[in-house]
């Protein structure tokens, strides 16, 4: 039989267990259907937030998560978080450990952390994780920020035993190419509607479409019409329709190609 797939997302980053979600998940769920956006991967960032999002996606149909301890969180790394990290993943909704990586933002800046983890703790941490993703088999979501150089230099060094995606990618194609070159996908978030991003779209009009993947990063970064708002899935759409504007390619497209590497990488049927 042949018969047209109708058109369908999947949002690969939401963080639906913060606080900004509490009144209305309900109805965030609901606009996320009707925009055909089926699927939703929950990231954790600590162990609470990893928690949260194994009960999410045992209550909820179509969410999946990820469990990881992300750069902010380094310091929380001690004996007990690899045990309990494995613990989670036995359940197979769990589909990536993430987000894990390196943030040295705040290593330069007055922070609203008291002791923000350094270079090397984050490093630990990263490569903790790394491992503990070979470990589970499961592939990666990695978080990048201002630390370009040392997530090329570890990635490589894992290259060939992890899949992984950098996630938020807003570098330029320079950063874009070391990403493919080691077999990596890229992840955009509405931030490629922003007026400032004109170096990560063009690194996205040379980027193949089969090596991108969308999300929200909700309830952070809503795409500009949306701006000062609270982000939601259903507004990955929105992420999509850049894309396509960009690339000059249909929405349809898009949303085929960036939904059957979502499908694959996270390994969902
Ligand atoms: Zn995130």
């Amino acid at each position: 039989m042949n018969f047209k797939l109708t058109i369908m997302y999947i949002d690969t980053h939401a963080h639906l267990d913060f606080p900004e979600f509490r009144d209305d998940l309900g109805g965030v769920l609901g606009r996320a259907r009707n925009a055909e956006v089926k699927k939703i991967i929950n990231v954790g960032i600590d162990l609470d937030t990893s928690k949260k999002s194994l009960y999410l996606a045992r209550h909820y149909p179509e969410i999946y998560a990820a469990v990881g301890i992300h750069p902010h969180s380094a310091l929380d790394l001690d004996l007990e978080v690899r045990p309990l990290l494995t613990g989670y993943a036995e359940n197979k909704k769990v589909v990536a450990v993430g987000e894990i990586g390196l943030d040295y933002y705040y290593l330069k800046r007055s922070s609203k952390y008291s002791r923000y983890p350094s270079r090397e703790e984050q490093i630990f941490c990263f490569e903790q994780m790394l491992d503990l993703a070979i470990e589970l088999r499961l592939p990666v979501i990695v978080h990048a920020r201002e630390s370009e150089a040392d997530i090329i230099g570890i990635l490589k060094s894992y290259s060939g035993s992890v899949r992984g995606v950098v996630h938020c990618f807003s570098g330029d194609y320079d950063f874009a190419k070391k990403i493919l070159d080691l077999g990596l996908l890229i992840s955009v978030t509405g931030n490629i509607t922003y007026k400032k991003s004109d170096q990560t779209r063009e690194a996205i009009k040379k980027i193949p479409l089969g090596s991108l993947m969308i999300e929200t990063d909700c309830p952070y970064l809503s795409p500009e019409i949306y701006r000062g708002k609270r982000n939601e899935p259903a507004n990955v759409v929105e992420v999509a329709k850049e894309i396509s504007e960009i690339k000059k390619v249909s929405l349809n497209e898009v949303a085929k190609n960036t939904t059957k590497k979502s499908l694959s990488f996270f390994n969902i049927d």
